[in-house]
């Protein structure tokens, strides 16, 4: 069976960089295949392992191709997939140091290089959840406990209900994830304090300024480093003396933004990020692990903890060194989702991550390049990362269509947004395998969609 699958992945990931990169199959075709009511006997293993893997060619969209550009979407190296199999393969429960003492010990290495990879301080503490949602919920879970905790109140036993009022305060640019940590965490969306952002999406630290000089009591503030749309950074090193001076807790969603950290040439993007409170960031995005994993860092380990520890009679926790992984995130039982991460840094070094960010913001220059020569063609945004806003003909129907032609084409896939009233296509190269030929293909077939939709108009 297990070889049967491997033969399965090998073929499939042959096939990737060749088949078209959009969906080829409706629901209906795909739920003829796999639908129909549950049978009273079961079918043969191999049998059910061969049909997904056949469906699989059709079935999905080839998003781990080095040409599929849309939303923020990574590949896997093959060296993270090998140990993603492995981790299925071992089963083993990550909750807590007890079950799986080789996987604790991992999370714990995997942590202090990621620590060390982002320039932050060496005792934060590092939880592995399922995305940047999770982090974000995460760290600001923290946030809640700490802000609370320095005015002598227990938020883990008061609730809100039972607590003062914490002002949270985010960019009109942040990331939905946020919305939606703050309504897990129960501070609802209406009374969240909205900080303008300039063109390019960042939070404007003299409006951030004249916010925060209206508010008394706990505050948290949630900035970000990479726009989802243009990539941009807010300005962290003003954000965090304003944060600072203040007694705010800074919270940075860095999903992919993060990660110009890991490069000396990049880290002016990010500079001041270390003087923040929290960070959350993705490793299914840049860092090209399969799905799913995401970091929540927290400076104060000890509010981290206690938003996340549990307790219970039976459980075997542990008091010395060795890391329970379940007082650092969300989940009690959960997968070992580390070890993909571990083994992406072993093999990638110091270097290897560097290379890999540089390479994709370089990848991301050369679209911006080629497409900006075409007339009618606009860049939006200032490619300073990964990510490129492009729009046709000054016109949101036109923009539309390309985005669509290209998507029906199949050489490459991305999505469209609207950037500040605009539509846009959006670009991201996230991808460890997206080569420079890649990026020029594709390029291509932009511009010859772009060009059919004018012919097609002006004839
Ligand atoms: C992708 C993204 C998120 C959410 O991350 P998931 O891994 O999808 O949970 C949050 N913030 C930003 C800026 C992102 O790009």
């Amino acid at each position: 069976m297990i070889a049967l699958a491997s033969e399965e992945a090998r073929l499939y990931l042959q096939q990737v960089p060749d088949r078209p990169v959009r969906h080829q199959a409706d629901r209906e075709r795909l739920l003829s295949v796999l639908g129909g009511s549950l049978a009273t006997s079961g079918a043969a293993p191999e049998q059910i392992v061969r049909q997904l893997a056949d469906t699989a060619h059709w079935g999905n969209v080839a998003c781990n191709s080095p040409r599929y550009f849309g939303f923020v979407i990574g590949g896997a190296y093959p060296v993270s997939l090998a140990a993603d199999w492995l981790v299925s393969t071992w089963d083993q429960n990550a909750g807590i140091y007890a079950i799986s003492p080789m996987v604790s010990v991992i999370e714990e290495v995997a942590a202090g290089w990621l620590l060390d990879l982002f320039g932050l301080p060496n005792d934060a503490g590092v939880g592995f959840v399922t995305g940047c949602q999770m982090a974000n919920f995460t760290c600001l879970a923290a946030a809640r406990h700490g802000v609370l905790r320095r005015i002598g109140v227990d938020v883990e036993t008061e609730g809100l209900a039972g607590s003062p009022r914490i002002h949270v305060v985010t960019s009109a640019e942040s990331h939905v994830t946020i919305d939606i940590a703050l309504r897990y965490l129960g501070f609802g969306t209406r009374h969240v304090h909205r900080v303008a952002a300039d063109a390019q999406g960042r939070m404007q630290p003299d409006a951030l300024a004249a916010m925060l000089e209206t508010l008394s009591g706990p505050i948290i503030v949630c900035a970000q480093a990479g726009n989802v749309n243009t990539g941009s950074f807010d300005p962290l090193a003003e954000i965090a003396a304003l944060t600072n001076a203040k007694g705010a807790w800074l919270h940075v969603d860095g999903a992919f933004g993060l990660w110009a950290q890991a490069n000396p040439e990049l880290r002016h993007l990010s500079r001041g990020i270390e003087l923040a409170d929290s960070w959350s960031t993705d490793a299914h995005k840049w860092l090209n692990v399969p799905y799913d994993c995401g970091v929540a860092i927290v400076r104060h380990a000890n509010d981290h903890r206690a938003a996340m520890m549990s307790t219970a009679a039976y459980l075997v926790q542990t008091a010395g060194k060795e890391r329970d992984p379940t007082d650092w995130g969300p989940e009690f039982s959960r997968r070992a989702r580390s070890v993909p991460v571990y083994a992406t840094l072993a093999s990638l070094g110091r270097s290897g991550v560097a290379a890999l960010i540089e390479r994709s913001c370089a990848r991301a220059r050369q679209f911006a390049g080629v497409l900006a020569e075409s007339p009618g063609v606009d860049i939006l945004n200032d490619v300073v990362l990964n990510q490129v806003l492009v729009r046709f003909d000054q016109d949101d129907a036109r923009t539309r269509a390309v985005i669509a032609a290209v998507q029906q084409e199949g050489t490459c896939w991305l999505g469209g947004t609207v950037w500040h009233g605009l539509a846009a296509m959006r670009i991201s190269v996230s991808n460890w395998a997206t080569s420079e030929a890649d990026v020029a293909r594709s390029a291509e077939a932009i511009l010859r969609c772009h060009r059919m939709l004018s012919a097609s108009q002006s004839g």
